[in-house]
């Protein structure tokens, strides 16, 4: 799997208990670092978006880091392959062959393969706007997980920057639990509709917030 397929924090399940992993990148030149934002999720539950909000209605979104130009950060942007792609995973899948894209399913028992897969194949064929920034919905970006990542960013002349990763920087229960999670929901098209924001084990559900883009970049 290229390292950029990583998640950009990734929750690792085991016992009740969680690690959590963050990618971050360093500027060469200054040393500046810039942590990209959590990765989030689609609604692929039934519209509106409402609590309780079960884990079955929520997708990982596939992401490549970038800088977006128009909010002068580090963000995520969907990554969206050709339907193809979907159909061969999932054909894959099906005959009980571990993939790796849209999501890695070598540690899946075979007949869950196909399973893990079809969201994706699903969400994909809905799909029909082009990639968009999740910072701000726009699209004047431009990819980090290139050979070598150039980046002028403020108050530097020189930006080389560098992909750097740290693991295990947390172990505890998972998000939602100790504090709000505040992670983003997506809906199908990329549009940001509302965080969520603590998780109700007994349930197995989410509170959320409603949200939207900011006002200034609605006009994209
Ligand atoms: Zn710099
Ligand atoms: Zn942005």
């Amino acid at each position: 799997m290229p390292w950029y397929r990583r998640p950009w924090c990734e929750y690792t399940f085991a016992n009740g208990s969680a690690i959590m992993t963050h990618s971050f990148y360093k500027c060469r030149s200054c040393h500046q670092e810039f942590r990209p934002p959590i990765g989030g999720y689609y609604f692929v539950g039934e519209a509106p978006i409402a609590e309780p909000l079960a884990p079955s209605e929520l997708l990982a979104i596939l992401t490549r880091p970038a800088w977006c130009k128009d909010c002068n950060h580090i963000c995520l942007v969907e990554d969206i392959l050709p339907v193809r792609t979907f159909e061969a995973a999932y054909g894959a899948a099906r005959k009980g062959q571990a993939v790796q894209y849209p999501i890695d399913t070598s540690w899946c028992e075979a007949p869950e393969m196909a399973a893990k897969v079809k969201p994706y194949l699903l969400w994909r064929m809905s799909r029909k706007l082009s990639a968009r920034a999740l910072c701000c919905g726009g699209r004047n970006y431009q990819f980090l997980d290139v050979a070598q990542p150039l980046l002028m960013h403020e108050g530097c002349e020189h930006g080389y920057i560098e992909p750097l990763f740290q693991i295990g920087s947390y172990c505890g229960p998972g998000p939602g639990v100790r504090s709000a999670a505040d992670i983003p929901v997506h809906d199908t098209e990329g549009e940001l509709r509302a965080y969520l924001k603590w998780y109700k084990q007994e349930d197995d559900t989410w509170t959320i917030e409603p949200a939207s883009y900011p006002p200034a970049t609605l006009d994209d």
